[in-house]
């Protein structure tokens, strides 16, 4: 830019027509000058290589040089002054005033002003070009290495502009998309419809407003490839602010969307069978009940749950336990429809859908089916497995019509199957919840029955078969309840397991069997060894070693004297740690009692692995060896085995004086049941224990 002060170097060697043009740009009030006169080329030339000349004032007729020449020369010198040749050419008319007419010598200032001036803004007008040339290069380099594409369009909709991603994306280079509509270049449908999308940039202009794109958008490519793209349109202003166009900006997304895809997917399935999950079926059965509804029909909801399950977990490890999850999962899939649902709640437990059913029957039909197909064995790591199924069946709407009761009531229903022996299936009943309430009130009971100290404990000797005389007693608990009066353990010890209140109850029953066994010794009586019942949960409950103990110490009673029975499922729900529960009791010198053997699953090989005193085999077995041959030759194959092995035997549930001679016969060491005695209170017992009835198997217990 010009300053104020413009500068002007005159060269003239005529010194009147010099001291003129001096005077007349002195005299000027629109513009200063400072001029600097000189009368020879060379030293103009001179002169500029010093320092810029706004203007220079030629007059081309020079001693050391002439016309073209003289300006060449100059402007080579000084290419950014602005040059003026005086009294030159016959169109140099300004100039050509100034020297032809002297007297009009206000002219030269004006001409210089207006020239100067129109410099001014011929530089201010290249500098505007050069920024808006920057400007426009920084947005096109930057348009081309975003991420993004980008695609503009004129008012009518037709593209203006794409940056390189939106040409690879569109499959339309620039030169070919200008002009031509957006929807021939930018083809966008519904990703779950396909149908086509409305166009963004429409609705931008239409409405004048950013806005995005439909969730779920896809891209066709001018070859037909599709991606999933994410997108969103804004308006473009002209300088009054009127929409004068559009741009679009979108993204591939498939990957992302993929992604999100599989994070749902995780979200709704089992990780182990690729089933959905609780979640997903909740979804589901919300859908089903609804639809239902509306067409008339019945959802069925079945709870599944593998029998045994956790036997074959903890046996044969985690590893064996999930193919074997999977390959239930694969079989029972094959049994239902692609409308229905099947999907794992966790652990060994399945649900299936069906999703309309006209009748409950088509229920049982399913449940049938699912049975069935679990009956062949599974090949598993070389192990021939089989399991079976509980299955529990509610209906909507007549066993409930929300999600929450539905599956509530299935899984009752469930429970009912299990208890009612396993491998079938149950219908919810209303009554089955009454039970369930019943259960929740016997809980209550308990509690207040271990506080008030309802319980009792009952004793049942054990007779030595060989010389008729008791050699041992089992401690059996009954709940002497003050309104239903005495209540026996098969109605309240399966629901003191579940709550936990096992615990507790078997501390105390530990406590009390051995308070009496040292009240009968002070009492200067034969004391027998007392057999106390163990359920698992006690035995994994922490410290239960060290309170035997404890209760041993506290009440002053040899561990010789302490029996502890326990059945097979107890031992084998955890083989290892049982092993290692049972060898610390033994280091103690507490007896441990296999009670009800038979009705387990366990082979008897992995029996050896825990320090077994005593087998008790069970009544159903005694009860039914003069009726069955199967059940005695059990009955003696047991006997023979636990000689064998060191083990005491003892018969449990002796009714009748035939069963007594079979055992007799077959050398069984001990008899238990009805036909020696019932179970007795302390006091009754405490009579019987006379020289005379209680003898010592091994040895003197008298101590
Ligand atoms: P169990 O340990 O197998 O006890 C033997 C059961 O058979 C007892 O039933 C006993 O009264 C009964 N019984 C004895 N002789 C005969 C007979 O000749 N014929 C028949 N039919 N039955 C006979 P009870 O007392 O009702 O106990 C049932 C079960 O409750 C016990 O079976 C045991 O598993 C459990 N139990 C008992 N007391 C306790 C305890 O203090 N703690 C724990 N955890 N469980 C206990
Ligand atoms: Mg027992
Ligand atoms: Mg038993």
């Amino acid at each position: 830019m010009l300053s104020d002060l413009t500068t002007v170097l005159l060269i003239e060697d005529n010194a009147t027509d010099a001291s003129l043009i001096q005077q007349a740009l002195a005299n000027a009030t629109d513009s200063r000058f400072k001029v600097e006169w000189v009368t020879r080329l060379a030293e103009a030339l001179k002169r500029l290589e010093l320092s810029p000349i706004d203007v220079v004032l030629l007059d081309p007729r020079l001693p050391d040089c002439e016309g073209v020449g003289a300006f060449d020369q100059v402007f080579k010198a000084a290419p950014d002054s602005l040059i003026l040749l005086l009294g030159a050419a016959d169109d140099e008319t300004i100039v050509r005033t100034v020297t032809k007419a002297p007297v009009d010598t206000h002219w030269l200032p004006r001409a210089l002003h207006y020239v100067n001036t129109r410099k001014a803004t011929e530089h201010v007008l290249r500098a505007a070009e050069e920024a808006l040339f920057e400007a426009k290069e920084r947005a096109q380099v930057t348009l081309n290495s975003i991420g993004d594409a980008v695609l503009t369009t004129d008012l009518q909709g037709n593209v203006t502009y794409l940056n390189l991603v939106a040409e690879e994306m569109t499959g339309w280079p620039r030169e070919e998309a200008l002009g031509h509509p957006l929807a021939e270049v930018f083809r966008i449908i519904d990703g779950t419809t396909l149908q086509p999308a409305t166009n963004p940039a429409e609705r931008a202009i239409r409405e004048d407003r950013t806005v995005g794109l439909a969730a779920d958008c896809v891209l066709i490519r001018r070859d037909g490839f599709e991606s999933a793209i994410e997108d969103s349109s804004a308006p473009i202003h002209n300088r009054l602010g009127q929409v004068s166009g559009a741009v679009i900006v979108f993204r591939d997304v498939t990957q992302s969307r993929a992604m999100a895809q599989k994070m749902a997917h995780l979200a709704q399935h089992d990780f182990l069978t690729g089933l959905p999950n609780r979640l997903l079926l909740t979804e589901r059965l919300a859908q089903a009940i609804g639809l239902a509804h509306r067409h008339k029909k019945q959802v069925a909801l079945m709870f599944l749950d593998l029998d045994f399950f956790k036997h074959i977990n903890d046996s044969l490890g985690h590893a064996i336990g999930d193919r074997l999850l999977q390959s239930v999962a694969a079989r029972l899939a094959g049994c239902i429809r692609a409308t229905d649902t099947l999907c794992r709640q966790g652990g060994d437990e399945f649900v299936v859908l069906l999703a309309e059913i006209e009748q409950p029957h088509d229920a049982a039909h399913v449940a049938n089916k699912l049975l069935n197909t679990l009956a062949a064995p599974h090949m598993i790591g070389g192990h021939e497995l089989h399991v079976t199924l509980s299955i529990g069946i509610s209906i909507y709407p007549q066993d409930g019509r929300s999600v929450d009761t539905v599956m509530q009531n299935a899984d009752t229903a469930m429970y009912h199957a299990k208890a009612s022996g396993r491998n079938n299936y149950r219908f919810f009943k209303a009554d089955m919840n009454t039970r369930a309430v019943q259960r929740l009130m016997v809980e209550g009971n308990l509690r207040r029955a271990l506080k008030q100290r309802e319980f009792v404990l009952h004793y049942q000797p054990q007779i030595d078969l060989d010389s008729g005389l008791m050699s041992g007693a089992e401690a059996l608990i009954r709940w002497q309840d003050p309104v239903q009066g005495l209540v026996y353990p098969a109605e309240f010890i399966p629901v003191a397991e579940e709550s936990g209140l096992i615990v507790p109850i078997g501390k105390w029953v530990l406590r009390e069997a051995c308070l009496q066994i040292r009240s009968w010794l002070d009492a200067g009586l034969p004391a027998v060894p007392v057999a106390v019942n163990v359920s698992a949960v006690e035995l994994r409950s922490k410290n239960f070693v060290a309170d035997v103990a404890q209760i041993l110490r506290e009440t002053r009673v040899e561990a010789r004297y302490l029996e502890l029975e326990l059945t097979e499922s107890v031992l084998l729900q955890d083989a290892d740690s049982s092993a290692e529960i049972l060898d610390e009791l033994k280091a103690m010198g507490v007896r441990i009692a296999m009670d009800d053997f038979g009705t387990g699953y366990s082979s008897l090989s992995y029996l050896t692995r825990f320090p077994i005193d005593v087998l008790k085999i069970d009544q159903s077995f005694v009860g039914k060896i003069d009726t069955h041959p199967d059940d005695a030759a059990i009955v003696s194959a047991v006997i023979s085995m636990g000689r064998s092995l060191n083990q005491q035997i003892i018969a449990e549930g002796v009714e009748t004086s035939a069963q007594l001679d079979f055992l007799r016969a077959q050398k069984c060491d001990t008899g238990q049941g009805y036909q020696f005695s019932h179970p007795l209170c302390a006091d009754d017992f405490g009579r019987l224990l006379t020289p005379e009835t209680g003898t010592p198997r091994q040895q003197p217990l008298v101590s």
